[in-house]
């Protein structure tokens, strides 16, 4: 589901589904799109493809853990280390957190999508500037969901959104090309983001941005050597079912 207002991007949204639940995923994601605080929705789009069953890859969604922080400007910083904790250099992430922070499209707004950049040279690999690449086909397999909602109770964490950015940053992590991934979200009343990476894990970071800032996103650093048009293909169409963390 995509949902805007003018040239804004108001809301968006994945799900792989069996068909027997697309009705009421449909009718959730109409809901939130017509009730968004970013704004109301003027155009909703749906799109709805088959994938066939044998495509689909079983995986474990990575390990979840959160970091307090007092404030957003302590969260980047901690966000920036976590970052470098993976070789990436600090000038690279300062300034590709600065080009998130101003709003990463040419009008300086949130994208649809997220910013790909180079862990080489810093710079912005994605194709399209104002999209950005959207990871879609990925959801919680259905069996997996009580376990995964017992986990979140646990850490008083159980609800759509923490899934919904969980199953992301573990698709996101599956590729050996991306280094980590680093979120803040778009909307004014959400200031938990998250640094994510194959080897650390999913590191939430309790305050990421001001209250009230409409302008967050995602980025992946993206090591050299790979072949981007198959990462960006992989992001956006392999299709992948998660249960728990594996320990
Ligand atoms: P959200 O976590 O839904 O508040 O989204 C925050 C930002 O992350 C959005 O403004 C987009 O730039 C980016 N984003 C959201 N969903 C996706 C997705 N499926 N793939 C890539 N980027 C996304």
């Amino acid at each position: 589901m995509r949902a805007s207002r003018g040239e804004k991007h108001i809301s968006g949204a994945e799900r792989l589904l069996e068909y027997s639940l697309l009705e009421d995923a449909t009718s959730v994601m109409l809901k939130r799109a017509l009730n968004h605080v970013r704004g109301k929705a003027e155009k909703i789009c749906f799109k709805l493809q088959p994938v066939p069953s044998r495509q689909v890859s079983k995986r474990n969604l990575l390990n979840l853990t959160t970091f307090e922080v007092a404030d957003w400007p302590q969260g980047r910083a901690l966000a920036a280390q976590l970052i470098g904790n993976l070789g990436v250099k600090s000038s690279i992430v300062q300034e590709a957190m600065a080009q998130l922070a101003g709003g990463p499209s040419p009008a300086g707004e949130a994208m649809r999508g997220a910013m790909l950049v180079s862990t080489e040279t810093g710079q912005r690999l994605e194709p399209d500037k104002t999209r950005g690449v959207r990871v879609s086909r990925m959801d919680l397999d259905k069996d997996a969901g009580q376990r995964v909602e017992a986990l979140l109770t646990d850490m008083g964490l159980n609800n759509p959104r923490v899934i919904e950015a969980w199953t992301l940053a573990s698709k996101v992590a599956l590729y050996p090309q991306v280094v980590a991934a680093l979120c803040w979200s778009d909307d004014p009343d959400y200031i938990t983001g998250y640094v994510a990476s194959a080897q650390n894990g999913n590191q939430r970071v309790i305050r990421l941005k001001e209250a009230g800032s409409e302008i967050g996103g995602r980025i992946f650093f993206v090591r050299p050597g790979g072949d981007l048009n198959d990462l960006i293909s992989h992001l956006q169409y392999e299709p992948v079912l998660f249960d728990a963390p594996s320990h």
